[in-house]
């Protein structure tokens, strides 16, 4: 953790009297300090907490937002003091207050919470709310003009008469709107400015969302779904914090009966926020969305650009912007009424953020609703366990809607027995698989291929020696990408031209290509079908947003016959024409040591079966499988889930796996293995112990080189009794580590690696 200059750092400020005509106030810095920092003002700023302000830290300024004295976190959440007070005489002063709108006290708020549940540093949490899209300016409110009687000696050119005739409405103007609407050069505009004969004003702020329209399209509902929606709007009419799983298999219009929820929420006049675990694909949701209600919503993630982020930082802030739809960071937008969390596949381990603050945005949305007394719904057609047991528990509200919509019926599942009926050497298409895939281009539907991994191949071997292509600064193999001749690795960035030769061995034409990735696969389908149009849907072959949208609605126009693709296609895209879906590789998830293995093999492969059939064609899902009777995949074949996650529960209930108990991991890295090994071993020895206490590890994490750096793992495991974030606490104190060691906690993790 980086160290404060000592004078500046104190905690718990706010008992000094603050010196006669200024005033004493901590400043959180959106940076990785263990709290905020104080700071005088001159009395006459009468700074509030929330206040978003200019300070100075060293010799930078840096932009912070004037804190509580006092937070409210539960015993549990509640840090060690640390630090020293700073005596008033020694204080820096804030610079200035900015012209934007405080965050909240309930916004506040929850950054303390988060940040004491995840054991972040505060300033980290509030850098999700503020840094990215403030960087210490202030957005500048855009200057037009307006005509005034001009002077007497103004000469008129005839540019200028255009200009001046234009102006003549009294409509304020920018000087790019005057120069395009007169056809003259923004050097005319400024000419006359200066001749006297127009002067500049303030435009309106620019308020860039259309409000939607809670009564533009509304949907005709029925039963299941009628009731759904009901609940749904009582949920929030009653303005108070409540959690509703809303489940049902693909296609049996949850977004629909969520949208439901999103009109009464409007009708309070209160916002919404939609979190979707990739907003980057979401072009359809936008669609519907808009057939909904009139207008497209504000949208918020990484890959909007600055001017769209600030606008919706903005628009949530001062309340125009009504409905934001986004990935997970939309979380900690600055809502000023907010009335209702949509999480939208709620059981998406990309709602765990894995680096910085390492966070689930699904809990962390219930936190939120609890804190500002609001609802919050969860959708997913294959739920979490952790779901799942919080609604058994009463915790949460289950709704269920059973049926697909409109009649449509859900696929049918064949299990293909690989090792009964294998592919030719060397390829991975089954002969069964290859005829349904004949038949369903015969019949003019579509067809589509599934395969989690990009690439042509996973591995690379030589045939000779045996060496493997490794990825020299993590314990991970080198994928294969023939489009491009390269080997890359998909852990770090390490990409390097397919050697002619196998480095060690030097044996020419040796370096084999092992298993499968979708380039293979779509080679194979190429030879097989090659009157087929083929459309591979990977992250290697769509560019972005755009590039995705445009092949969804080739997809729809029916314009491809045969969809090849990694995860981007289980995304709730709804493609009427597509009736056969083929798993590839149905064991891909099942290996390693991942708890939720099972669980998320089950959740992946139902979502991407949930493609087909989903118009009035029914839809057929071939899994070719090396473990037919793998429970997972009996499960997938009788579609009854609820049974399986019944299992699942009975499997991890014993030894207090979550949800039935509560997991936290350290993850120890260094640059040699001999530090990593030894911080592990130091926190191996200070281990926290006692009833429903216990500590497995330190061991090398899966991912024991990563970036070059060496990892090593320990976990926590409590009963749900018992909170993580104390015992954390004390054994992170016991323990020094020297500045190359890094010291990551992830609670609640969902990744293994
Ligand atoms: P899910 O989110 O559960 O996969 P959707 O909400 O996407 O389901 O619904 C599946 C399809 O059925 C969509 O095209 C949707 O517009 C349509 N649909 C669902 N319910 C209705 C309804 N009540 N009226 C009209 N269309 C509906
Ligand atoms: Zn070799
Ligand atoms: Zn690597």
């Amino acid at each position: 953790m980086a160290q404060a200059h000592p004078s500046l750092f104190t905690h718990g400020s706010g008992a000094d009297p603050a010196p006669v005509g200024s005033q004493r106030v901590p400043v959180l810095l959106p940076m990785p300090f263990a709290g905020p920092f104080d700071y005088k003002a001159p009395a006459s700023m009468a700074l509030q907490p929330g206040d978003i302000v200019s300070v100075p830290l060293g010799n930078r300024r840096e932009t912070g937002v004037v804190w509580d004295t006092h937070n409210t976190l539960p015993p549990d959440l509640a840090r060690p003091p640390s630090g020293k007070t700073v005596a008033d005489n020694r204080l820096r002063s804030v610079a200035e207050r900015l012209e934007l709108p405080p965050l909240n006290a309930e916004l506040r708020q929850f950054v303390d919470w988060v940040a004491a549940y995840t054991l972040s540093p505060p300033g980290m949490v509030l850098a999700m709310t503020l840094r990215l899209h403030m960087k210490g300016s202030t957005p500048t409110p855009a200057t037009g003009w307006i005509v005034q009687p001009p002077p007497a000696e103004l000469r008129l050119t005839p540019a200028r008469q255009k200009v001046l005739a234009l102006m003549a409405d009294g409509v304020a103007r920018t000087t790019t709107d005057i120069a395009s609407a007169a056809g003259v050069s923004a050097g005319v505009v400024k000419g006359l400015a200066d001749a006297g004969a127009l002067r500049t004003i303030l435009l309106e702020p620019e308020r860039p969302f259309a409000q939607p329209d809670p009564l533009h399209h509304p949907p005709v509902l029925e039963g299941a779904q009628k009731e759904a929606a009901t609940a749904l709007r009582q949920s929030v009419n009653a303005r108070c914090f409540s959690v509703t799983l809303l489940e049902g298999v693909t296609g049996s219009g949850k977004t629909e009966i969520y949208l439901e929820a999103i009109a009464a929420c409007l009708e309070q006049g209160q916002q919404a926020l939609v979190l979707l675990p990739e907003i980057a694909l979401s072009a359809q949701w936008m669609d519907r969305f808009t057939r909904r209600f009139g207008v497209r919503p504000a949208v918020w993630h990484s890959e909007i650009g600055q001017k769209a982020r600030r606008l919706t930082w903005l628009g949530a802030a001062d309340g125009s912007a009504r409905v934001v739809v986004g990935a997970r960071s939309a979380l900690f937008l600055p809502f000023c009424n907010p009335g209702l969390i949509i999480v939208d596949e709620e059981h998406e381990s990309l709602f765990k953020q894995e680096e910085g603050v390492i966070y689930n945005a699904r809990d962390m949305a219930v936190l939120r609703g609890r804190l500002a007394g609001f609802p919050v719904v969860v959708v997913s057609a294959t739920p979490s366990l952790e779901t799942l047991a919080n609604a058994e528990a009463g915790r949460y509200q289950r709704l269920v809607l059973p049926t697909r919509h409109g009649g449509a019926s859900l696929p049918q599942t064949h299990l293909l027995d690989m090792r009964a009926a294998p592919p030719p050497r060397g390829l991975f298409l089954s002969p069964q698989l290859v005829e349904d895939i004949a038949s369903t281009l015969a019949r003019e539907e579509q067809a589509m291929l599934f395969l989690n991994r990009r690439g042509y191949a996973p591995l690379t071997l030589c045939r000779t020696c045996g060496h493997r292509m490794e990825c020299p600064h993590c314990t991970a193999w080198l994928v294969e990408h023939r489009n491009r001749h390269v080997l890359s690795c998909h852990y770090c960035d390490h990409t390097e031209p397919m050697p002619a030769v196998c480095p060690t061995c030097k044996s020419e034409d040796s370096l084999t290509a092992i298993g499968p990735g979708i380039e293979r696969i779509t080679e194979e389908a190429r030879q097989l079908f090659p009157d087929a149009r083929i459309l591979v849907m990977s992250s290697d072959t769509l560019g972005g947003p755009a590039a995705t949208a445009e092949a969804v609605a080739k997809i729809a126009r029916r314009e491809v016959d045969l969809i090849i693709g990694t995860q981007i296609v289980a995304k709730g895209w709804h493609f009427p024409h597509l009736t056969l879906v083929g798993i590839v590789d149905a064991d891909l998830g099942l290996g390693g040591a991942d708890l939720r293995a099972g669980e998320r093999t089950i959740q992946l492969l139902h979502q991407v079966a949930g493609r087909a059939g989903r118009a009035s064609t029914p839809g057929r899902v071939v899994l070719q499988s090396y473990t037919p009777e793998h429970p997972v995949m009996q499960a997938l074949l009788s579609g009854d889930f609820d049974q399986f996650m019944e299992q699942e529960a009975e499997q991890r209930r014993p030894g207090f796996w979550p949800p039935y108990g509560r997991l936290a991991a350290l993850i120890i890295s260094a640059d040699t293995p001999q530090a990593a090994d030894e911080a592990a071993a130091q926190f191996g020895r200070t281990a926290p112990y006692g009833e429903g206490i216990q500590v497995l590890g330190p061991a090398p994490a899966p991912l024991a080189i990563l970036r070059g750096r060496h990892r090593r793992r320990l976990l926590l495991r409590t009963w749900r009794s018992i909170a993580v974030q104390p015992i954390l606490h004390r054994w992170l104190g016991l323990v020094q580590v020297s500045r190359h060691v890094r010291v990551e906690v992830d609670v609640d993790p969902v990744s293994f690696l």
